[in-house]
């Protein structure tokens, strides 16, 4: 699990965005963060969190992990399928 929030580790300067410009891949117990655009100095980092939930899916829930991202494809959610029904 990466969770910048804690240890002050590296991915805390990844934030979630629909249409991410980098991937997360699991590779053993090590995840590697791929480009998947042209990034230059100084642009933000993005991945889609895709995060999933095993309890049910409240209000209060969908308003903790809103999106704000702003992309034309934003699906409102930083949790996998929650506009899907999918996944969660
Ligand atoms: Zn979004």
């Amino acid at each position: 699990m990466i969770d910048g929030s804690r240890g002050g580790n590296s991915a805390r300067f990844l934030n979630h965005a629909c249409t991410p410009n980098c991937e997360a891949i699991e590779t053993g117990d090590r995840v590697y963060v791929h480009a998947l655009t042209d990034i230059k100095p100084g642009d933000e980092l993005f991945i889609d969190y895709g995060l999933s939930i095993d309890r049910k899916i409240t209000n209060d829930i969908r308003a903790r992990y809103a999106c704000h991202c702003g992309g034309s494809t934003c699906r409102q959610s930083m949790l996998w399928g929650a506009t899907t029904g999918m996944r969660f």
